[in-house]
């Protein structure tokens, strides 16, 4: 089978951008971030190259640039892709904020995956955090101006932010240099973002989408609230153009100008998730599914909710810490 034609979209710096991505998150579990265990990453992203996936979301907390890198640059050496038809975005992590701690975590990263620039560079959250956890007063400003010395340096040929709100969007706009080009935010039928992508989109800032199966599947083994796989709404949608409701989503997403980025380690449905650009959603199509919204987050680290640049809602009983209990 050929592998399927991804459209781009195009960044604000000029740069494009796969209009899917492969999400590489594999999981939480005993307070540690789950690894891949026999390159099992590594095959699946070799699969994935084979059947079209050029764009790869990554972050130094996944622990997955490694095996990403090492796939990247076998298909590189088979002949299968140039380095310029891979898009790898990466993130720094909280522990990092420090402006001169940026440039280091960012040659980590190109030493990990052994690629010689990051295609998208990503603070993962506008929170600081010391090496023990511990709140630190970094400003996200002065940890964009680390992300902007990498990009000035080569390293990162783009960057962005992840989990920032509307009102720190601003700030980073109106007191950065480089304009942040991305935005990574949880989207899905039940937190549809439709005020923050319609800032970003009046920014000419691309979102790219997390999570963006949502309530649909078991994620990291719980199951929360919302529409299933199954629900009537989806099926009937599925059914008019021979898809599954998995690929409808991601295709309300495609059609919302928002990049899914969904993550599978099954070959079956890395085919299935990759095949949803020969059909397109009607408008009130995307409204059933606009409907959903809760503005329920499955990513809601409410442990650090006490922190001045925490992002999101506060909750009446936060979680406790994994990273710290
Ligand atoms: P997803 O919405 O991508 O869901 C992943 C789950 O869906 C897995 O259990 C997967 O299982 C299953 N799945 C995948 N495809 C299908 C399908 N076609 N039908 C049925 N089930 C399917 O959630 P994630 O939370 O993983 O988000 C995707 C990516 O977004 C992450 O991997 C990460 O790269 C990024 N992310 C970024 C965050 C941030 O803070 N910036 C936070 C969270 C995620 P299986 O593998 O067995 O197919």
């Amino acid at each position: 089978r050929s592998a399927a034609a991804v459209p781009k979209l195009k960044m604000s710096d000029g740069r494009e951008i796969p209009a899917l991505g492969l999400g590489t998150y594999l999981g939480f579990d005993k307070n540690a971030v789950v690894a891949s265990k026999d390159k099992e990453l590594r095959d699946v992203i070799l699969k994935a190259i084979d059947l079209g996936y050029r764009h790869f979301d990554s972050a130094s907390i996944y622990n997955t640039e490694d095996e990403i890198g090492e796939a990247i640059n076998m298909k590189i050496e088979e002949g299968v892709v140039k380095r310029e038809d891979i898009f790898f975005t990466t993130k720094l992590w909280n522990t990092k904020h420090k402006r001169e701690e940026v440039v280091a975590a960012v040659r980590d990263a190109l030493e990990k995956s052994g690629l010689d620039y990051i295609d998208l560079y990503l603070m993962h959250w506008p929170i600081g955090l010391n090496a023990d956890y511990s709140f630190s007063d970094v400003d996200f400003m002065e940890t964009w101006r680390g992300l902007e010395d990498v990009h000035k340096l080569g390293l990162v040929k783009s960057i962005g932010v992840s989990n920032f709100n509307k009102e720190q969007l601003q700030r980073l706009l109106e007191e950065g240099s480089v304009r942040p080009v991305a935005l990574q935010i949880e989207v899905h039928p039940q937190i549809i973002q439709e005020e923050l992508i319609n800032f970003a989109r009046s920014e000419n800032i691309i979102v790219v989408g997390y999570s963006p199966f949502g309530s649909l599947v078991m994620r990291y083994g719980k199951q929360f609230p919302g529409p299933k796989i199954d629900d009537p709404v989806l099926v009937e949608i599925a059914q008019k153009y021979g898809k599954t409701t998995a690929q409808v989503v991601l295709r309300w997403l495609v059609d919302r100008n928002v990049i899914p980025i969904p993550k599978t380690v099954n070959p079956k449905r890395l085919q299935e998730n990759i095949s949803i650009f020969d059909f397109k959603l009607e408008q009130d199509e995307i409204e059933k599914i606009n409907r959903f919204n809760s503005n329920k987050r499955y990513t809601e680290p409410s442990f650090w909710q006490t922190h001045p640049h925490y992002p999101f809602e506060q909750v009446e009983n936060p979680l406790s810490d994994p990273f710290r209990d």
